[in-house]
């Protein structure tokens, strides 16, 4: 990855209000009982269980991308979202881009949604141009089989696509297996893209519960091509407001921090990393 600031777009480097990613404080979290953010009900995920995909690996990330006829594709309903949003693609972040109480995750996957009434260009300059779902991983030595289950399906393609510029076409993912096991409990409030050129168009839904991976999934995107790492720093806050949806439909969140297991699994991963980076791969890959 470039050095950020050296990253072009004017919000990229001063002067944006709303920039992507924060550190997410639980205490400063207004509940939108007034539902003055949260105004359209649950979210709405439809069409999210049969997708055709293409996945690459283009340098910085490996992303999957939805393919064929734009009508088929899955949308995004509800919450605090005005329009109907189509989903462009995933990808994925390790560590985390967002931390809560200044707690990171091993992985972040982020699903990127376009509003539907909007051409791409279009999208990239209005203020609610873009929604996007923010799922945390956890990594656990031991997976169950439902857990394992979850990711596997995603996971195995991650194999075709360790170098930059590989792709793996046609694939089909039930991506419902993605998302938080609860979709009810979640941080949403209006911010930016994190790369490039920072846009400040994106309504921000980050689930409050992770997912799990196990940690032999994980060490594979430590060899994942990509240069040294691939999330962007956390952003001073400014001018964010962070909502999440009254008790009536939340659970009481979940302490989000990084278990023991996790830990070691990050330690080691770094390490990896380091030793390929010493090994003469160039850290700026953009
Ligand atoms: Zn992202």
């Amino acid at each position: 990855m470039a050095e950020e600031n050296s990253w072009p777009g004017g919000f990229c480097k001063q002067g944006g209000r709303r920039q992507s990613p924060i550190d997410i404080r639980t205490e400063d979290v207004i509940t939108d009982f007034k539902k003055d953010f949260i105004t359209n009900g649950p979210l709405k995920f439809v069409g999210y269980q049969v997708v055709l995909m293409n996945g690459i690996n283009n340098g910085h990330t490996i992303q999957f991308s939805t393919e064929g006829d734009e009508s088929m594709h899955p949308t995004l309903t509800g919450g605090p979202l005005k329009h109907s949003y189509r989903l462009e693609q995933l990808h994925f972040h390790w560590l985390s881009e967002h931390a809560i109480n200044g707690a990171k995750f091993p992985m972040e996957i982020h699903f990127v949604h376009i509003r539907a009434d909007l051409k791409v260009s279009e999208a990239l300059n209005r203020k609610d141009g873009l929604a996007i779902v923010s799922v945390f991983c956890n990594v656990k030595s031991e997976l169950n089989e439902h857990q394992l289950e979850t990711t596997e399906e995603l996971l195995q393609h991650i194999p075709h696509l360790m170098k930059t510029g590989s792709r793996h076409n046609g694939v089909i993912l039930d991506l419902t297996r993605l998302l938080s096991p609860d979709r009810r409990s979640y941080f949403t409030y209006l911010g930016s893209l994190t790369s490039p050129e920072c846009n400040e168009v994106v309504v921000w839904i980050v689930f409050s519960k992770p997912i799990y991976i196990s940690d032999d999934q994980y060490r594979f995107f430590s060899k994942v091509g990509v240069g040294r790492h691939n999330f962007r720093s956390l952003q001073k806050l400014n001018h964010h407001l962070v909502y999440q949806p009254p008790p009536s439909f939340i659970k009481t969140p979940t302490a989000v921090l990084m278990m023991g297991d996790a830990v070691k699994v990050v330690k080691s991963f770094f390490q990896n990393v380091t030793r390929f980076m010493s090994n003469g791969f160039s850290s700026s890959d953009s």
